[in-house]
């Protein structure tokens, strides 16, 4: 729990990021969960995995946006992902942020980022997922979702498990037709919005899976854990809901080998890969999430 903190902690650290990019070896190991810093890594990277059988989703890593201009350039990056998808023929959609696209700088800037993108995503029939960020974003993002909601199709949001107010902003969402991944979720977050003990994400988690999907909606369950998948392919098949319903989802790195195996069971696979320069917050978020992964890191670091 400690190093969980220290490393959410540090996540946030430019101290730390430039102390660790010193070491030439750290920065390879980066690329196990991080497509890499530049569009062409990512196209690359979903190519081997469509091979793979392994759906996509691409995420401009961009946190720390603060200015109008940077928003801007971050619906021309999706513009050209959207652009590089159709003309790489990829199996992928594209997931965002909405800090990254203004939401700490004015709501209506944000609200127009994210319809340009999702507007362009329909030109190609394409699909944005809205990423949901920590417990302070949650009501804005989910605002803006509606309101995008009520002129396209093409646009879904994700729901973390972790928050007590999840299962009735479920209800409501479900009641729009909203495409929705479910997730543990990934911040640190108080005891006043979110359950602190484990068991409890995990048995909310699986009462949430169940009112997703049997609400004949297409929703993707987003997670590593066994636990979780067991529960909803059991539930599932006790419902005769068929794996074309629904779809897994996990991160670029993570649990490769259960990726694989679902697939060859005939279930439907998401990666989500991320790339770009600012990769720093969410490969530390990473490591956060088993901190067995810094020993591997530090194994790596020390080799190189
Ligand atoms: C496709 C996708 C999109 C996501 N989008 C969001 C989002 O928008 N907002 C948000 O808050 N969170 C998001 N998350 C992150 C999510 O909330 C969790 O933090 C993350 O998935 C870890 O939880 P878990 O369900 O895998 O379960 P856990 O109980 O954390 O892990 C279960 C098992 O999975 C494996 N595992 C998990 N994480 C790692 C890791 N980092 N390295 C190695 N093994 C690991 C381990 O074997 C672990 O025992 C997303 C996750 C996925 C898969």
């Amino acid at each position: 729990m400690l190093t969980k903190s220290v490393l959410l902690y540090l996540s946030n650290s430019e101290g730390f990021k430039n102390f660790l990019t010193r070491f030439k070896s750290f920065n390879n190991v980066t690329h196990r969960f991080v497509a890499g810093e530049d569009l062409t890594d990512a196209v690359e990277a979903i190519r081997q995995l469509n091979k793979k059988r392994i759906s996509a989703s691409f995420d401009h890593l961009g946190e720390s946006i603060s200015s109008e201009a940077e928003t801007r350039e971050e619906v021309r990056e999706y513009t050209h992902v959207l652009d590089s998808i159709s003309a790489n023929a990829l199996d992928s959609n594209v997931s965002v942020k909405l800090t990254q696209l203004g939401l700490d700088i004015d709501r209506k800037l944000c609200y127009e980022n994210t319809r340009a993108i999702v507007e362009a995503a329909a030109r190609y029939q394409n699909f944005v997922r809205i990423d949901m960020e920590d417990s302070t974003k949650t009501d804005a993002t989910l605002e803006i979702f509606r309101e995008l909601r009520r002129e396209f199709d093409n646009v879904g949001i994700v729901v973390q498990a972790y928050l007590y107010r999840t299962e009735k902003d479920i209800e409501e969402l479900l009641a729009i037709g909203a495409r929705i991944r479910l997730c543990k979720g990934a911040y640190k977050e108080p005891e006043s919005v979110a359950f602190p003990d484990k068991k409890d994400v995990d048995a909310n988690y699986i009462k949430l899976m169940k009112m997703l999907l049997p609400s004949g909606i297409y929703h993707g369950i987003a997670t590593h854990d066994v636990k979780m998948i067991n529960a909803t392919r059991q539930f599932a098949s006790e419902n005769n809901i068929t794996s074309d319903r629904y779809e897994f989802q996990m991160l670029y790195g993570i649990r490769r080998d259960l990726q694989e195996k679902l697939i060859r069971k005939g279930y439907r696979m998401r990666v989500y890969v991320p790339y770009g320069q600012y990769w720093y917050p969410y490969f530390m978020r990473r490591l956060a999430e088993r901190p067995a992964n810094v020993w591997f890191i530090l194994k790596n670091v020390m080799k190189g």
